[in-house]
């Protein structure tokens, strides 16, 4: 558009910052300055052996890991979350991924990567929400990295087979979510970064990376936009 006239439309229709809403100046794309500046980074990917690391260890093999946000109650992450998974703002998954890369990017911390793997979601699930939040974010991070994004690797779906032969509160436990590769052999020796949006437990991770490593000589890296200590 035109300078002159994309002024004129965002007198009308003002882009708002997703973070505090507020009106964007023309520079700005989807979070203000001041927003960006406030986040409350976790600046792990500066540490050895940082929290995100310790957590994996003894569970399964990672090569680095790293959260961009930390997450507390009262901190404004909390609400990114919020949006980005329930209020349809993909696009602040999306900028966050990029700003996260870039900070990523002034120590290299992901050396060497081939791909960038997002955290499924179930089929219903996206076809609830309509897309991925763990997916936007990565997109942000491959741009800035230049680092392919590969989404069809791996897959979350439900074991459906054993279910029938199972009583009710095991088939409830059995509602687990699993996740599953496509040609995995397409893979081997890849380094390869997993993205979800929020690290609690490690769970998902923990399965995902596991998954994946049935792959020969495959290495895993993890990254997350917010990381939640319990
Ligand atoms: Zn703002």
């Amino acid at each position: 558009m035109i300078p002159y006239l994309s002024d004129f439309f965002n007198l009308f229709f003002p882009k708002i910052c997703l973070i505090c809403s507020r009106a964007l100046h023309m520079h700005e794309k989807h979070i203000c300055k001041l927003c960006e500046r406030a986040l409350p980074r976790s600046y792990f990917h500066m540490a050895n052996h940082n929290p995100v690391e310790k957590l994996f260890w003894g569970r399964v093999n990672i090569e680095k890991a790293s959260s961009y946000l930390l997450y507390t109650k009262e901190s404004k992450v909390k609400n990114i979350l919020h949006s980005l998974k329930y209020r349809q703002q993909k696009e602040l998954g999306y900028e966050l991924g990029k700003i996260y890369a870039r900070d990523l990017s002034e120590v290299n911390y992901f050396k060497n990567l081939d791909f960038i793997v997002p955290v499924p979601l179930h089929p219903r699930k996206f076809k609830e929400r309509g897309y991925n939040q763990s997916e936007w974010i990565a997109k942000g991070l491959s741009e800035v990295l230049s680092v392919p994004l590969k989404t069809d690797l791996l897959f979350k779906s439900y074991h459906t087979s054993t279910q029938t032969r199972k009583g009710r509160y095991q088939r409830w436990e059995n509602v687990e979510d699993v996740f599953n590769i496509v040609s995995g052999e397409k893979f081997e020796g890849c380094n390869i970064l997993l993205v979800d949006d929020v690290l609690t437990t490690g769970a998902t991770l923990e399965a995902c990376a596991k998954k994946l490593k049935s792959i020969k000589d495959i290495k895993i890296n993890v990254a997350t936009l917010a990381y939640a200590s319990i």
